[in-house]
């Protein structure tokens, strides 16, 4: 054991982090309901649910079933001139229960490619009208929309990855941070998007945010106000809404996608995350027919096609996840670890290493009043029998929907100790 997490140390990156340096990783062996197994036999109540994805638990027979059932027939084929039931079974799932209108579909294999593709649709779309000075990306600070180049160009610029890149990155339009907190009314800062709108509508080919949560980004909870303020500029401006709801798709937030909260439909959405229950990687853009018919009008093609596109099993699976979604009372569970979160977070209100807690949906937030020390909450996480990543100042649970309440009162009550370690030190 301590040879593979010595390799591993030596010679393999992990996410955001350094080959000189690197954080401590811990060998985990196998993964059943809501919890993980480390080689060393312990058992870690996940917080994380393998971030955002695993909905419905790890080791779910109906999951599995259906990779393996895809696996006996095929587990690969292109997609360019072929196309399969898999495929075609996950696009009239996401139409179906997606907000009204989007009704074209393009699959990707991750999430950052999902933005791509939204953000070439929409630029492609103005070119096709005749509009190619409609190029540039109306955003908000506090953003993450991925790791590749177009969705960096629209991260946060100074949390972000922009410092590094700034030189190759295409410069955007920034908003400061929406501001008015969920229930709250818009802020005057918040209305002054609309000047930004008219500056700069006639290079604007769209607006692009995480709905009503900024998640890696932050994670900042919003206004349904802000976002139906951003819909009607869109509208008044002649501009395109793109909402990646990466992180907020498959009922996160208490409704299956975050617009809906706003009973707003966007004009491309940008999914992925949960939609597979964490089991492989899929993504999908989807779009209105204005913009898919829009982007051709001058004859032209989507520009964009992944080796994996459509791959069968992870769309089998996806299908079998959304199925096991639509049946379960995922509504019911959603709402149950939200008032949890909001009563056992809430208690941590006063602590003095606390700024913030905020709750939302099946998230919980915990906002420290400096950086944590990641690896040393880690240890601590993992003495108390449970797995939850800290970034910067941020402690977090994003829970499987099927934990139970005593499984998140451990969570809960582990986050407690790392605050209070936070003091002691
Ligand atoms: C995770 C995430 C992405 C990127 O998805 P990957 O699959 O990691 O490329 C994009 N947008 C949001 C909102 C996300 O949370």
């Amino acid at each position: 054991m301590t040879d593979l997490i010595e390799f591993d140390r030596q010679h393999l990156w992990h996410p955001y982090t350094s080959m000189v340096d690197p954080l401590p990783a811990y060998h985990v062996v196998g993964a059943e309901g809501v919890e993980l197994t480390l080689a060393d036999g312990r058992k870690l109540i996940d917080g994380m649910a393998s971030w955002w994805c695993v909905i419905h638990g790890y080791n779910r027979p109906e999951l599995n079933a259906a990779i393996t059932e895809q696996l006996e027939k095929m587990a690969h084929v292109m997609f360019g001139g072929l196309t399969h039931e898999p495929a075609v079974g996950l696009a009239e799932r996401l139409i179906g229960m997606s907000p009204p209108g989007l009704e074209q579909v393009f699959l990707s294999d991750s999430g950052s490619i999902a933005v791509e593709v939204a953000i070439k649709m929409a630029i492609q779309y103005w070119g096709a009208k005749g509009r190619p000075e409609k190029s540039r990306l109306l955003t908000v600070e506090g953003a993450y929309h991925g790791d590749t180049f177009g969705a960096m160009s629209v991260c946060d610029p100074v949390n972000g990855m922009h410092e590094r890149f700034t030189s190759v990155l295409p410069q955007h339009v920034f908003a400061p941070r929406p501001e008015a907190r969920p229930g709250e009314s818009l802020t005057d800062q918040d209305r002054g998007i609309r000047a930004l709108f008219v500056e700069h509508h006639e290079e604007l080919a769209a607006v692009i945010v995480e709905p009503l949560v900024q998640g890696a980004g932050g994670m900042w909870f919003y206004s349904v106000a802000y976002l139906q303020l951003l819909r009607e500029l869109c509208d008044e401006f002649d501009v395109l809404l793109i909402l990646d709801e990466i992180a907020t798709g498959f009922g996160r937030t208490g409704e299956l996608f975050a617009c809906q909260h706003a009973n707003r439909s966007p004009d491309i959405m940008c999914l992925g995350k949960a939609m597979t229950g964490g089991y492989l990687t899929q993504a999908a853009t989807l779009t209105n027919t204005k913009v898919a018919q829009g982007l051709s009008e001058d004859g032209g093609v989507l520009m964009h096609g992944p080796t994996f596109m459509a791959n069968p099993l992870s769309c089998a699976v996806a299908c079998a996840s959304i199925d096991l979604l639509l049946q379960s009372d995922w509504q019911g569970s959603v709402k149950a670890i939200e008032s949890q979160l909001a009563t056992e977070l809430g208690a941590y209100r006063d602590h003095p290493a606390v700024e913030d807690v905020r709750t939302f949906g099946a998230i919980g937030v915990i906002q420290t009043s400096a950086p944590v020390p990641v690896a040393d909450l880690q240890e601590i996480f993992v003495d108390e029998g449970v797995w939850i990543r800290p970034f910067s100042d941020l402690i977090y649970l994003m829970p499987p929907y099927v934990i139970s309440a005593s499984q998140l009162t451990r969570l809960t009550q582990a986050m407690g100790k790392a605050l209070d370690s936070l003091i002691v030190a």
